[in-house]
């Protein structure tokens, strides 16, 4: 079971052993992850070396391409001849000048103003959060393995993205999860007429559970067997940050972390833009978030170890929760070796950070996005990020799948007849009862004044 020789193949991230192409995520030698490796002067020939100006070149035959994750498909494993289905990613990147005032505080509101941005996967298809990139790897490889069944274990979003790819590719899938999943995020499974299975069980005893089964069938699982290819989806979000920059690094970016595999691959995507010189090298730190009630990778960061403890997970950042993550020693030292960091927010300021999001820059992002804003709140705060440099903010998933975690937090209006005169008094109640209409003790707690 292998595709053709391509300009792309496995290896172990230690020992360096190759593996060609095949369904497979660890080195039998050591044991240690593999990863997808690529023939860069093949690639920088493909893309337009030999002519006059080849970055020019190179540049040009990307921004023409369709807007999607696809006009990066030289640097990514791809099988030959492949030809995407859905038009996923490049998701919107811009700046965020209301949120920048509330993190970087009184003096420096204007400077960071100008240099805060946000990435919003939010809006990412057709699942609306970044998992649509990486399960869009995935299955073009499952695809090309003759897989005609596809499966994953997921903390929610990545179930949804599986089964609405799975559907349009005319996949079968199976989909894990642990029992007690958002309602929003297993209907948006199910809908897809995807086969889930609820385990009682969090999602590392799910995760377990789905390499035991994919040792005794012939199914595709795109974090166990699939997971090199899977991972090198995430490089994406690296690619759009950088062309949407204007083709330049920026100098912070901060990233929800839950098996710690988005931030590593950001990093590499940067990397190899650099690399192909399509961008200026330029050193960036990598700053990772996650919720205290689930922050292995966090604790380790705070601590100075370079490896987990794995942790149970009690958090309503569900999408994040991950106890023992795969990449997680890799994440680790992408933070410190970049001269970033890693915090950690607690339940309340998730939610805080969720309404700050939406009121400032008219985003409703999920949990996961809430860690991420929270965490930047306090990295601005400890001045480990300045307003004066370029930051991006990875929002990864939409607030519509955790709606679950506001509920009580916004009171039901009373209803009025729908007659002129009742308005004109409800209007006059209201604005006597001078009810303050944004949560100002929520707005500077994410900022740091308060509380
Ligand atoms: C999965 C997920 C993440 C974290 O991704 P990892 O690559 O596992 O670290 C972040 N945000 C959202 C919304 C996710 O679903
Ligand atoms: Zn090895």
């Amino acid at each position: 079971m292998s595709t053709d020789q391509t300009h792309y193949e496995l290896r172990c991230r230690e020992c360096g052993r190759r593996f060609g192409n095949q369904p497979r995520s660890i080195c039998e030698e050591c044991f240690s992850p593999l990863e997808v490796a690529y023939d860069y002067d093949w690639i920088r020939y493909l893309l337009g070396e030999g002519t006059i100006d080849p970055v020019r070149t190179m540049r040009e035959r990307i921004t023409q391409r369709a807007p999607s994750m696809w006009r990066y498909s030289d640097l990514l494993p791809l099988p030959e001849g492949f030809e995407p289905r859905l038009p996923v990613g490049f998701t919107p990147l811009f700046r965020a000048p209301q949120l920048a005032a509330k993190l970087a505080g009184n003096g420096e509101a204007r400077t960071a103003a100008q240099n805060l941005y946000i990435k919003n996967d939010a809006v990412c298809l057709p699942t609306l959060s970044f998992k649509d990139r990486v399960v869009a790897v995935a299955l073009a490889q499952a695809r090309a393995f003759g897989f005609d069944t596809v499966a994953c274990s997921s903390t929610g979003n990545l179930a949804n993205a599986v089964a609405a790819h799975a559907a349009r590719l005319g996949l079968k899938a199976w989909i894990f999860i642990p029992a007690d999943l958002e309602p929003a995020k297993i209907l948006g499974t199910q809908v897809f007429g995807a086969n889930v299975v609820r385990i009682s069980g969090s999602y590392d005893q799910v995760n377990r559970l789905c390499s035991q089964i994919a040792d005794e069938r012939n199914w595709g699982f795109v974090n166990v067997n699939l997971r090199p290819y899977y991972s090198e989806g995430s490089k994406t979000v690296g690619f759009e940050i950088a062309e949407q920059l204007g083709w330049r690094l920026p100098d912070n970016v901060v990233v929800p972390m839950a098996g710690g595999s988005l931030i590593i691959k950001i990093k590499k995507a940067f990397d190899e833009l650099s690399k192909l010189g399509l961008v200026e090298e330029k050193p960036v730190r990598f700053f990772g978030g996650q919720a205290t009630g689930c922050s292995p990778i966090s604790t380790a960061v705070k601590t100075g170890n370079t490896e987990i403890e794995p942790q149970k997970p009690a958090t309503i950042a569900r999408s994040l929760a991950i106890g023992n993550p795969a990449d997680g020693h890799y994440a680790i030292k992408t933070i410190k070796g970049t001269g970033g960091w890693s915090e950690d927010v607690s339940d309340p300021e998730v939610i805080d950070s969720i309404r700050l999001l939406a009121e400032t820059e008219g985003i409703f992002t999920e949990t996961a996005g809430g860690v991420t804003v929270g965490c930047a709140a306090k990295l601005y705060r400890q001045d480990r990020i300045l307003a004066e440099e370029t930051t991006v903010l990875c929002i990864t998933g939409n607030g519509l799948k955790t709606t679950d975690v506001l509920a009580g937090i916004y009171e039901a209006e009373r209803p009025i007849a729908p007659k002129l005169t009742e308005f004109e008094k409800y209007l006059e109640e209201t604005l006597a009862a001078s009810k303050p209409r944004q949560p100002e003790v929520a707005r500077e707690a994410a900022a740091g004044i308060a509380v």
